[in-house]
């Protein structure tokens, strides 16, 4: 499966959520902790930080090394490959896009003003993982929610939970997500600077503004489902294509239609 996430960096898109997910499969593949049915992935990041954004390119550099790592061993470079490719543009786009099988759209919801990722990707057949923001919340209503593969806290949820939210709790409570953070600090990814990715777990574990282990639960089940589904080829191929089928809402003809209509107050050149 080639599962992508190209967008700019930002812990808001929660780039850290899927890490934490590919570590987790790094983990079951090399502890024996998988069978014969599990699914293959290709995980493919890419996105411009900012230059000033630091915390941004520490999870780049943690892309690479998680990668390096993954790749240095026998058991699990066979099944898995986590790749960030560099200097993404919209040139990588119109190739990452018809190629991707899995678009991640894993914003912490709230965040997310609207997003055009997701809609390039549906357009191009591939199945979204999401949460319930941007417009991610339209394309679940054209395409059908049995064909989106949804989890995460609502927006309500995740406004509700902030006063009292305490991430250590979902550490101490979840064992593959302890294990996890447990390599970040220990330096399993990082062994010649076993220190380098400290900053990273503080903040998730002393703040976590965007509700990263929060959601890392749902969102590692929501990925087992995808998993599931991926291995039934003539379920996934009817969703893929329900997804094209249904996404023409998504056009930038529609889109600047009706600007020219409601907004511009323009006649269109061939009426
Ligand atoms: C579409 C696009 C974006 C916006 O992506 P989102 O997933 O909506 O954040 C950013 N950069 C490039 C190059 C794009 O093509």
């Amino acid at each position: 499966m080639l599962d992508c996430q190209v967008k700019r960096m930002h812990e808001y898109k929660r780039q850290m959520l899927n890490i934490l997910h590919v570590i987790t499969l790094y983990n079951r593949l090399r502890e024996g902790r998988v069978d014969q049915t599990f699914v293959p992935r290709t995980v493919l990041l890419a996105g411009k930080s900012a230059p000033g954004y630091w915390m941004c390119k520490l999870i780049i550099k943690l892309i690479h090394s998680v990668g390096a790592t993954i790749s240095a061993n026998q058991i699990a470079r066979e099944k898995l490959q986590l790749l960030f490719v560099p200097n993404y543009s919209v040139s990588l786009a119109q190739r990452i896009m018809p190629a991707a099988e899995l678009s991640e759209q894993i914003s912490t919801a709230g965040f997310e003003a609207s997003g055009t990722g997701n809609m390039k990707f549906t357009l191009n057949g591939a199945l979204t993982i999401g949460t319930l923001d941007g417009a991610n919340v339209e394309i679940r209503q054209e395409v059908g929610e049995e064909n989106f593969f949804l989890f995460g806290l609502t927006t309500e949820e995740v406004m509700a939970k902030r006063s009292s939210y305490r991430p250590q709790d979902y550490y101490a409570q979840d064992p593959e997500l302890r294990q996890a953070i447990n390599q970040l600090l220990e330096g399993h990814f990082s062994p010649e600077n076993p220190g380098l990715f400290h900053p990273i777990v503080r903040s998730l574990l002393d703040v976590d503004w965007f509700f990263v282990l929060a959601d890392y639960a749902s969102y590692v089940a929501c990925q087992d489902r995808v998993a599931a589904v991926y291995r039934d080829r003539d379920l996934w191929t009817k969703m893929a294509i329900l997804n094209v089928a249904r996404s023409g809402f998504f056009s930038s003809d529609r889109a600047i239609k009706e600007y020219a209509d409601n907004i511009w107050n323009l006649p269109s050149v061939k009426s």
